[in-house]
Order: structure tokens, then C-alpha cells, then sequence
């Protein structure tokens, strides 16, 4: 018994020893401890909102959401919507039913019958970013088409959510003081010095669409850098300039901006595992200047163990972005180099699952080739290849009708599978390329690879951008349809 009253006594002795060496230890900086527990509560919210809100798995340019989409393959009518789901009730509800409102718009406008020769379209895709801690801020493009209009009706249209009070935010909300005179200022100013919009500053539409009043700055979206507005197509400028955007610094809104913009919810959340942090390295964003030539460098067929990641590295070292137009059945062995090509900022496009000539195919092994590379890449990246180059570029009327997706072809054929040599790649680009062309490469061959080690430097030395397909569509004002196919430049 006395043993153990012992070893009690040394055991409580020496724990009580700890304790006042700990409490010794602490009282130095106790008063500062005390005085952070305000301090922290935001960052404790903000926690709790890295926690709740869905991420891309990886989350590379502050994106935000995963992809849901709403598919119709009917060929009379087609129908491909994509919004986010951010994760948060309210938030959700409200971009749900912003979307079913457009559902619904455009099936009102549908004839109560159908007719023979009448088809129809809708495609709506998002862009989605996250402002400072608790700003989502989404941009939506919306394209109507049937087979009695000219055009297609394009528009845009943006929500902005507080994250922490989830409700929709207006400029209001963002901006304080006599910002609507210094928006217009810096509007008026950016495009009377800016091709091709100077021609038409002095037009009535322009002066009235860009007056101080908040109905015409009410599509605006934000990430960490600036905060952008939109203007619909026909609103300020001519119809043929399509839904023109200003970005605005926020260097430039000093006194004005009344959020903060600051952020640490995404880093939280990647320390958290919500986003896996290693495929969450950031991408080095390229600034796309409109002023400059920009080509998409196209490479089909691949991953290819060894070609790959010589031709990533390659446009590594220039900062070029290409397009990856990948073979389902190969994703799955080559997941990493899937991986790296979405998280270095490349665009992954689809290829199909086996390669087959699609012309050949009914309606369903149409949609099962496209469908099964479009789920492989989203199982590994949480994006959904947008693109689809039809394998030997050919196409027939029931792709049109039953792939969800634009066609992209090519300007430039280098004929590398053909030649595989080197100089005969370069011979079939150089003192060729112009601005806006899309240039057709295979991921599959060294000489392809040696090639673009000389190509990509001395394009880049005589001004050349390399941009994905989906940038250089963007600024080349072109929004893309599925069913239609884009060679550009030529
Ligand atoms: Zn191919």
C-alpha cells in the first residue's frame, strides 16, 4: 500500500512540477494570447466556410464549385447546361433557380409543335471565382440558337454571393462613396483608347450605356486582382463586337472598394485536404495581351509516357499554354500526366474514347465515345474537357446533332505523324503562322517534341502568344456552339 501511495505522491509531485514550470513558461505571453482571441474569431468562420464549400479537386485559379450539368441530346432541340455547385444551401438554391428560369425562358420560346425543319439550342457555361475569403463571384454565358435566326442571342448575366451570409450582393454592396462617376470615368477613358472601341465612343449607345447610373453596371464579376463589368452584345458597341468586358483594378477603386479582397480560405482549405494540395500548386496565369498574335498549339492523341512530359516542360519553360486533345481509353493509364496537364493551365479537350472515324457511328456510340473520355477526365480533374476534335477531323450530321460539344479543327496541319522529322514540322509552321491560327501536333512522336523545343522559343521571340483553344476563341469574340466546328485564322 505504502508503494503505491508513493508512486502516487511521485507521480502527482512530478506533474505538478510540470504544470508550474508550463504555467512559468506561459505567463510571459499570456497577455497576447489573451488579446488574440478577438482577432481570430473571423479566421474561425472562415475555417468553417473552407469546410462547407466545394472545391475543383484541384483548385488552381482560386476556381470554386463543382460542375453540374444538364444535357439534352435530342437533335431538334439541344440542350447543354453547366452551372456550379458551390456547397453552401441558400447560394445553391439561388443559382438553381437562376438556371431553371433560363430552362424554362427558352422552352417558352420552343413552337408548341414540332416541326420538321425546326432545331433548336441552348448552351450555358459558367466561369466562377472565389473574391478575397467570402466573395464567389460567377459569370455566365448563355447562348440561344434555332435554325430560323441569323445570329445566335448571346448574353451574359453574373450573381456575386457573400459567402458567410449567403445572399447576392449588388455594386452596392461592394463599392461605397461616388463610385459610379469613377467607374464611368474609367470606362469612357479605357475605350477611347482602345482598338476596335474608339470608333465608337462618340455614339449615342456608348455615351448612354456608360453614363453614372447603376442599371449599367450591373453585370460585374470579381476575383483577386480587379473587378470587371460586362456589357451586353448591341448594348454599347455594334453586334459584331459580341459581349464587350473592362477590368478595373482594384489599385484603381482606392476609397471605393468597402469588401475585403484579401484571401485564406483557398490555402485554408487546402491545409484542410479539402482540395488535395498536391495537385494544388498555383498556375502561373498568363496575362493574354488582345494587341498581340496568339496561336493554340493543338496536340491530339496523346498521353504518351515519354512525349508528354518532354512537350509540358517545353511549354513550361516559355510559359505557353496549349490543348491537350486526350483518347479516353489512354487517361487511365496516364493519370498524372492528365493531372499535370490541367494543373499547369493547358486546356484538356476530348478525343474521343478509341479513335474510331465517328462518321461511321450510330447516334449512341457517338455519345458513348464522348462521353466516357468526358467522365475519365472529370474523375481525375473535376473539369469536363468543353472541346471535341473529331478524330481525322471528320464530321457528319449526327455528331451535330448528338455531341454537346464545339468541334475544333486546325489552320496549321504540321504533318508530324507523316514526317516525323523535325525540320519538316518547323518548315510547315514557320513563315506560315499568323494570329489566330490553331495548329495541329500528335503528343506521340520525339520529333514532335524536338520540334516544338525550336518552335515555341523563336515564335515566342517574334511576338507570339500561345494560348488554349478556349482562350483564343474568347478573344477572338467567339463563343462556341456545339455541333459547329472552328478551324479560325486562314
Ligand atoms: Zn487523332
Amino acid at each position: 500500500m505504502k508503494k503505491i501511495i508513493d508512486s502516487f505522491l511521485q507521480r502527482g509531485g512530478a506533474c505538478l512540477v510540470v504544470c508550474i514550470l508550463l504555467l512559468l513558461l506561459c505567463l510571459p505571453i499570456w497577455p497576447e494570447a489573451f488579446s488574440q482571441v478577438s482577432k481570430e474569431q473571423p479566421f474561425k468562420e472562415v475555417e468553417t466556410l473552407a469546410q462547407q464549400i466545394q472545391f475543383p479537386s484541384h483548385s488552381p485559379d482560386r476556381e470554386i464549385g463543382v460542375t453540374e450539368s444538364i444535357l439534352n441530346n435530342d437533335a431538334q432541340n439541344a440542350v447543354s447546361v453547366h452551372y456550379p455547385v458551390i456547397g453552401l444551401k441558400q447560394v445553391d438554391a439561388a443559382i438553381q433557380e437562376k438556371i431553371q428560369s433560363i430552362l424554362s425562358e427558352y422552352q417558352d420560346g420552343l413552337p408548341a409543335e414540332a416541326m420538321d425543319d425546326f432545331s433548336s439550342s441552348l448552351w450555358v457555361d459558367y466561369s466562377s471565382y472565389l473574391a478575397g475569403d467570402s466573395i464567389a463571384s460567377l459569370l455566365f454565358r448563355v447562348e440561344k440558337n434555332d435554325s430560323t435566326m441569323s445570329h445566335p442571342d448571346v448574353y451574359v448575366f453574373t450573381m456575386n454571393f457573400d459567402l458567410a451570409q449567403q445572399k447576392l450582393l449588388s455594386l452596392e454592396d461592394i463599392l461605397q462613396g461616388e463610385y459610379l462617376l469613377a467607374i464611368c470615368d474609367y470606362t469612357r477613358e479605357y475605350f477611347s483608347h482602345t482598338q476596335p472601341y474608339q470608333a465608337y465612343v462618340h455614339t449615342d449607345a456608348f455615351q448612354t450605356g456608360s453614363a453614372p447610373v447603376m442599371g449599367n453596371f450591373v453585370s460585374f464579376t470579381m476575383n483577386d486582382k480587379a473587378l470587371t463589368f460586362y456589357f451586353q452584345k448591341n448594348r454599347i458597341f455594334p453586334g459584331y463586337l459580341g459581349v464587350v468586358s473592362i477590368s478595373i483594378p482594384y489599385s484603381e477603386l482606392n476609397g471605393y472598394l468597402k469588401v475585403d479582397t484579401t484571401a485564406t480560405l483557398l490555402q485554408i482549405a487546402q491545409a484542410s485536404g479539402t482540395i488535395s494540395s498536391q495537385l494544388s500548386s498555383p498556375v502561373q496565369n498568363i496575362s493574354i495581351d488582345p494587341s498581340r498574335p496568339m496561336i493554340a498549339l493543338t496536340f491530339d492523341d496523346g498521353p504518351h509516357a515519354k512525349v508528354t512530359p518532354q512537350i509540358l516542360e517545353i511549354l513550361k519553360q516559355n510559359q505557353a499554354k496549349a490543348t491537350f486533345f486526350v483518347v479516353g481509353n489512354r487517361v487511365d493509364s496516364y493519370t498524372d500526366l492528365i493531372q499535370r496537364e490541367y494543373m499547369e493551365g493547358h486546356e484538356i479537350g476530348n478525343h474521343t474514347y478509341s479513335h474510331p472515324l465517328l462518321t461511321n457511328l450510330s447516334a449512341d456510340e457517338v455519345i458513348y465515345q464522348t462521353s466516357q473520355t468526358d467522365q475519365r477526365v472529370a474523375k481525375l480533374t473535376s473539369y469536363t474537357p468543353k472541346l471535341l476534335r473529331p478524330p481525322y477531323g471528320a464530321i457528319n450530321t449526327v455528331m451535330e446533332s448528338n455531341i454537346q460539344k464545339p468541334f475544333v479543327l486546325w489552320s496549321i496541319d504540321t504533318l508530324d505523324w507523316k514526317t516525323q522529322n523535325k525540320t519538316k514540322i518547323l518548315n510547315e509552321v514557320l513563315g506560315k503562322v499568323k494570329d489566330g491560327d490553331i495548329i495541329l501536333m500528335h503528343d506521340l512522336y520525339p520529333s514532335t517534341a524536338e520540334a516544338c523545343a525550336e518552335l515555341i522559343p523563336t515564335l515566342k521571340a517574334q511576338g507570339f502568344q500561345f494560348v488554349t483553344v478556349s482562350e483564343l476563341l474568347a478573344q477572338k469574340r467567339i463563343t462556341p456552339v456545339a455541333g459547329h466546328a472552328y478551324h479560325l485564322a486562314r
